[in-house]
């Protein structure tokens, strides 16, 4: 009988089914005082005071696991741990996308990976590109339905708060999306920047669509880009799927140590107030830029970034750099001829951009 898991199951790629992946010396369930079965060495490195780095992690680590899913609010089968989403991304072209026929749709301008993991794996990339409304950058989400119905789409990836803009997708109609494309695609939301937004997280009511999948970091909002932690929520056997083809030991001890401390009480309470601090920066660092003589455009962001039209990009680009504030430059990407990306820094680092951005005007 036709159920959620043979759907999603049935997207997986058909050399696939019945795979197992590599068999690590951790994943083995075994007891015992003394662990000689991983080839790790007899005593700690010299300069490893803890110790601990001399095994391999686990490939889950259980407590990271368990503290994630508190977090997003999932059970624990429906979670995954990567490298952060980068490799998440990835390993979702790897798996549900056959060589040169399973595409992957994109909605550009928007984050880079999507399209360059299609390429690695020598899939059709499908491109439906956001509408500039004069107020927004919008997604016909019908576009979208249609195009990954007629070129074969397995995957269609989604972000909100996108990225370059800032914008985000009504929940609705995303999973109006997800059930129409049912048994044909994989929807997959990317979600870095939500935690900045006014909008809630996909996974907040529960996952609503079997093949819908939502992609989460700690790179944004929890300030931990360095340790590579991000994750993928799905049904149980994309989950499943995922993880068989996963590299053996994906999350470092370190890592792993680190994001800990950053989900406990006091760490997380701090990250609550600085994304709030990032909210009302936000909307200073707007309307400051959008006073500026020099600016023909703020899109009204929902992440830690805005993004900026000017009347000389390049002007603004190289005062930018003058001053020593390095920015995004969005030039090269597509409907973005005269756009720059801002990610927001601190209020004095955000106080000089507009300095150097009305430099100009006022020498002119
Ligand atoms: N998704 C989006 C939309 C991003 O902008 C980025 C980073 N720029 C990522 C994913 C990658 O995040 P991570 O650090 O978790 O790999």
């Amino acid at each position: 009988m036709r159920g959620p898991a043979f759907d999603v199951m049935s997207l997986l790629r058909e050399d696939l089914h019945g795979f197992a992946g590599y068999r690590s010396a951790r994943s083995e369930v075994a007891t015992g005082a003394v662990w000689l079965n991983a080839n790790e060495a007899a005593y700690p490195n010299a300069a490893d005071e803890g110790g601990d780095l001399r095994r391999y992690p686990e490939p889950q680590p259980e407590a990271l696991r368990g503290m994630l899913c508190g977090l997003y609010g999932v059970p624990a089968a429906r979670l995954l741990i990567g490298r952060g989403s980068d490799e998440l991304i990835d390993l979702l072209v790897r798996v549900f996308c056959r060589m040169g026929r399973d595409a992957v749709l994109v909605t550009p301008p928007v984050f880079g990976m999507y399209g360059v993991c299609a390429r690695l794996q020598g899939v059709p990339l499908l491109e439906v590109p956001l509408d500039d409304d004069e107020q927004d950058f919008c997604l016909d989400l019908e576009r979208v339905a249609l195009c990954a119905e007629r070129g074969a789409a397995r995957l269609v990836f989604l972000c909100s708060p996108g990225n370059p803009a800032g914008g985000t997708l009504p929940a609705q109609d995303v999973l109006a999306l997800a059930r129409r494309l049912r048994g044909r695609a994989l929807v997959v939301v990317d979600e870095a920047y939500i935690e900045f937004a006014d909008a809630r997280s996909l996974v907040a009511p529960g996952i609503a669509a079997p093949n819908l999948v939502v992609l989460r970091t700690l790179s944004k909002a929890h300030a931990l880009a360095g340790a590579r932690i991000g994750c993928a929520i799905a049904h149980p056997a994309v989950i499943a799927a995922l993880r068989c083809c996963q590299a053996p030991y994906p999350v470092p001890v370190p890592c792993a140590e680190r994001a800990l401390g950053a989900l406990t009480g006091a760490a997380l309470a701090a990250t609550r107030l600085r994304v709030q601090q990032a909210r009302i920066e936000r909307a200073r660092l707007a309307a400051r830029l959008g006073a500026l003589p020099g600016v023909r455009r703020v899109y009204p962001s929902q992440g830690n970034f805005l993004l900026v039209r000017f009347v000389d990009a390049e002007a603004a680009f190289a005062d930018l750099l003058a001053a020593g504030v390095v920015v995004r430059d969005m030039r090269a990407m597509p409907q973005l001829a005269d756009a720059l990306r801002i990610t927001l820094g601190t209020p004095e680092q955000n106080d000089a951009v507009v300095a150097a951005l009305g430099a100009r005007v006022v020498a002119a």
